[in-house]
Formats: C-alpha cells, sequence, structure tokens
C-alpha cells in the first residue's frame, strides 16, 4: 500500500466552498482499491469539531504557530481524517476563509502555513506508526509543505505532489510574515517561495512539488499560458514537465441518475417547476448551479436571457456570491419564465440537475467544473464555454459529432455573450428535434463521469513519487 497524506483546507461531507472539497471527500474510497492508503489532514474548524469532537487525540503539539493544537482521529468513510485540533486558529465563526463580513482572516497566512506544518510535523513524526511516504498538496493552503520539509531535513524521503484546483487563489502574504510563519530566508527567492516580492504559498507548492496536477488536461495546457495562469504560467512552463492533468470525476453514488425513463426526466420536472413556482411549458428548462463570481461568466448570461425566455425557454437559477450579480438575478426572476434562489441549497441543487432539460456554464475559466458532469449524468445536456474541464468533458453537437452519434452539449468560443447566444440557439434547434436531443441524453448518461479513470492516475502517480 502506498501511504498517503492528503492535505486540504475543505472536505466533503465536512466543509465545503467548492470543487476541492468533492475531490478531497472523494478521493479517499476511490483510491482504496488501488493500492493507496489515503487519509485526510483537515482543519479543524467550528463546525467539523463539531461533528468530529468526540474523536481521540493522537498527537499533541504544545505550539503550532502561536498556540497548543492536538490531532484528532476521525472517519472519513472507511479511512481515516485527521482534524488538526487548533483553537486559536479555527475555533471561529464564519466560513473556512472569511469572516462574518465576507473577508478574508487577517491570519489566513498563518492559518494554513500551520496546516502545512502539522503534515510535515506528521510525517517526520508518523502519526499512529503509519508514515506517510506521498504528501497530496491542495491548492495554496498546502502549498509551503515542501519548503517546511527542506526545513525538517526529510525532503528526500516524502514525495509531493501539488494539486491546483484554481489558480486564482495563490496564498499571498508580506515579506515581512517570513519569520512568523517560520520560513527559512535562503527559500526567498524567484526558485523559491517568493513571488514579486511578497510570499506565495502556491508559488511555493507549484516551485518545489516533485509533481503538479491540475483537473484537467486543457487547464493544464491553458495554465501554462499568460491568459489562464495568472502570474504563474512562467513557474508553470518551467515545471512542464512535471505537470499534467487529472480530471475530476464525480461521485456516482451520490449524483446518479435518478431515473432512466424520459417520463422520470417529466417527474422530476414537473417537481422542480412546482417547488420554484415555474408555470408549464413547452420550451427547455434551463438550470445554473454556481457560485456567482466574474469567473463564472453569470453576466454574459444576463445578457442573453431576455432573448432565451423570448424563445420559450425557461432559466432556474441557484446560486451566491457576488452581490451585484445576485441582485441582477433577483431582478431577472419577475419574468414568468425564470426562477432565481440565492443561497446554498444541495437538495435543490439535485432537484435541479434531475429535472432540468439543460445545464448553463459559461465559465471565463475552468479548472475542471463539476456541475456538468452531475449535468450529464442526469441527462441534462451541458451548454458550456470551451474552456479547461469544460472542453475536455463535453462533446459540442457539431455535424461530424452528430453524423457520428456521439454529441453530448454544447460548446461556446470565445466566451462572450454573443457566442453564447449562438450555443442556446443551437441548443433550442436540437430542442424542437426530440429524437436528435434523446439520443444526446443517451449520450449523456452514458459518459463515464465516475472517479475510476483519476483514481488510477492519481495512484500511478503516487507510486512513482514513493522515494526507497
Ligand atoms: P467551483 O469549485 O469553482 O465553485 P465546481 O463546479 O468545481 O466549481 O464545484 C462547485 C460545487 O459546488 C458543485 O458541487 C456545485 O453543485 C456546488 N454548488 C455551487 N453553488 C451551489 C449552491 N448555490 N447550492 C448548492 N450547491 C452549489
Amino acid at each position: 500500500m502506498t501511504q498517503v497524506l492528503s492535505v486540504t483546507s475543505e472536505c466533503v461531507p465536512l466543509v465545503k466552498t467548492g470543487g476541492l472539497a468533492d475531490v478531497a471527500g472523494a478521493l479517499p474510497d476511490a483510491l482504496a482499491p488501488l493500492g493507496a492508503d489515503l487519509r485526510t489532514l483537515l482543519p479543524g474548524y467550528r463546525a467539523v469539531m463539531a461533528a468530529c469532537g468526540t474523536a481521540p487525540a493522537v498527537l499533541h503539539w504544545p505550539d503550532l504557530m502561536g498556540g497548543p493544537a492536538r490531532v484528532l482521529h476521525a472517519a472519513l468513510g472507511a479511512r481515516a481524517l485527521y482534524v488538526l485540533d487548533a483553537p486559536h486558529l479555527f475555533d471561529r465563526a464564519g466560513s473556512p476563509y472569511l469572516d462574518a463580513d465576507g473577508r478574508d482572516w487577517p491570519d489566513n497566512p498563518r492559518r494554513f502555513a500551520a496546516l502545512s506544518l502539522a503534515a510535515v510535523r506528521i510525517a517526520a513524526t508518523g502519526i499512529e506508526g503509519w508514515v506517510p511516504q506521498v504528501l497530496h498538496l491542495h491548492d495554496w493552503q498546502a502549498g509551503l509543505v515542501p519548503v517546511y520539509l527542506a526545513e525538517a531535513g526529510i525532503a528526500g524521503r516524502v514525495g509531493t505532489l501539488m494539486t491546483v484546483h484554481n489558480i486564482a487563489f495563490q496564498g499571498l502574504a508580506p515579506a515581512a510574515s517570513r519569520g512568523e510563519l517560520g520560513l527559512p530566508e535562503s527559500g526567498f527567492t524567484p526558485e523559491g517561495y517568493e513571488y514579486f516580492g511578497q510570499i506565495s504559498a502556491l508559488k511555493a507548492g507549484l516551485a518545489l512539488s516533485d509533481a503538479i496536477t491540475t483537473v484537467s488536461p486543457t487547464y493544464a495546457a491553458e495554465l501554462m499560458t499568460p491568459e489562464f495562469g495568472m502570474g504563474l504560467d512562467g513557474v508553470l512552463r518551467h515545471r512542464q514537465a512535471h505537470l499534467s492533468g487529472v480530471l475530476n470525476g464525480i461521485d456516482t453514488g451520490v449524483w446518479g441518475a435518478p431515473y432512466k425513463t424520459p417520463q422520470g426526466k417529466r417527474r422530476h420536472k414537473a417537481a422542480l417547476r412546482a417547488q420554484l413556482g415555474l408555470p408549464d411549458g413547452d420550451g427547455p428548462l434551463c438550470v445554473v448551479v454556481s457560485r456567482m463570481s466574474a469567473q463564472k461568466g453569470l453576466d454574459l448570461l444576463l445578457a442573453v436571457a431576455p432573448a432565451l425566455l423570448g424563445q420559450g425557454a425557461q432559466l432556474a437559477v441557484l446560486g451566491s456570491g457576488d452581490a451585484d450579480l445576485e441582485k441582477r438575478f433577483g431582478d431577472l426572476a419577475a419574468h414568468p419564465g425564470a426562477a432565481v434562489r440565492i443561497g446554498y441549497d444541495e437538495a435543490l441543487s439535485h432537484l435541479m440537475m434531475a429535472g432540468g432539460d439543460a445545464i448553463l456554464v459559461p465559465s471565463r475559466f475552468e479548472p475542471c467544473g463539476l456541475t456538468q458532469l452531475y449535468g450529464l449524468a442526469h441527462g441534462t445536456l451541458p451548454v458550456v464555454a470551451r474552456t479547461g474541464g469544460l472542453a475536455d468533458t463535453v462533446i459540442d453537437a457539431n455535424p461530424a459529432a452528430q453524423a457520428m452519434g456521439v454529441a453530448t452539449g454544447f460548446q461556446f468560443a470565445p466566451v462572450t455573450a454573443e457566442a453564447l447566444a449562438v450555443a442556446l440557439s443551437r441548443m433550442m434547434q436540437v430542442w424542437q428535434a426530440p429524437d436528435q436531443w434523446r439520443r444526446m441524453q443517451r449520450n449523456a448518461m452514458r459518459q463515464l463521469v465516475g472517479w475510476a479513470v483519476a483514481a488510477a492516475e492519481y495512484a500511478r502517480l503516487y507510486q512513482g513519487l514513493v522515494r526507497n
């Protein structure tokens, strides 16, 4: 068994703000049959402690970045979950990253440096007699691990795999916090954790990990370009030989299609319309489940929504985030064919996937994207921007794909309102040809969107990182 510690700031079912949580939560069980013993290290936020607080403590440190800390042994599926209980860092109200007013916690660099340092201490001493051979680092929150491994003098015996779920979050901190974070002066260089005069935890992980993955092949290629690399494209080009894309899967137990027939779809659609107060209609019911941020391109959807609704389609939107977008979608809800729910609602998101006809994902960039995969599994045809994982998972209904009978959705590029409008018109055309629509639904529902492929790839990568 390859012994792997997955170091993550979120993990389903305990704490989630985005797709990272789904991935971290799914990997341990997906990897177990492939010979990897994957255990997870997660901060003991208040909600996590509420769920796991009675789990036994298996490690104690008198000081971890300014206060005492313990590691609890809890469970994640059939695998061990190690919860980092450090009240001075994690016992507070609010989200993992933001205070109640939506601002970054000012001590975020220290909070997640502590997570990284805890992972390295576990690698150094082992935990419950278990010693990780590989550390799997998720996003900037775990990015400083290679620096601390070198400081601890054990970089040579522990492999590191850094996974980028979203390059937009880079873990910046002022140069002056080097001392507080316990970072060696010698590493404050362009080859190390320095980034334009600041500290960047993500940069450290990208520059110093043994291997790097991101969550789709297209995003891996995009990250090496100035347009998508967000300032780190140069680092990634330099590390190209160690960079690959591994597409995320979804938990098909949770997101498997709850019906196999068109009648099933109709039943769920009726339930969805009833719940949202939408009238019956002949047009397609288009759904959106998304964070409302500039990344997700929902302003483009707002621009074309009146025309879409004018063609007889309906639109159901579930999301939250940017106040301006929330307000503009709120205004859109005045249209009789539109329903908008601001907030986070897991149960409604399931009903929307099951009852929708199409799912719209007009993202400006999308490392992998999960909602188009949920859509595929439910025969809810994705209309997606041709970027990142969206490009890799949806087969556009172009004439060749239609002739071959393999199309599963609609892609558009460039990511503009005009191109989105064209894709939606193409969708409406296929909607008028029910046989063609149903064929695409069948194709979509046959697509393999579970974890098997990705798990095999991670298992191979882990094995390659084990040192003798
Ligand atoms: P990102 O991680 O960039 O937000 P992904 O598509 O990778 O985008 O993952 C988003 C996840 O969050 C999906 O599981 C999606 O269903 C879920 N999600 C996003 N917004 C909501 C919401 N308002 N209610 C319920 N689930 C949501």
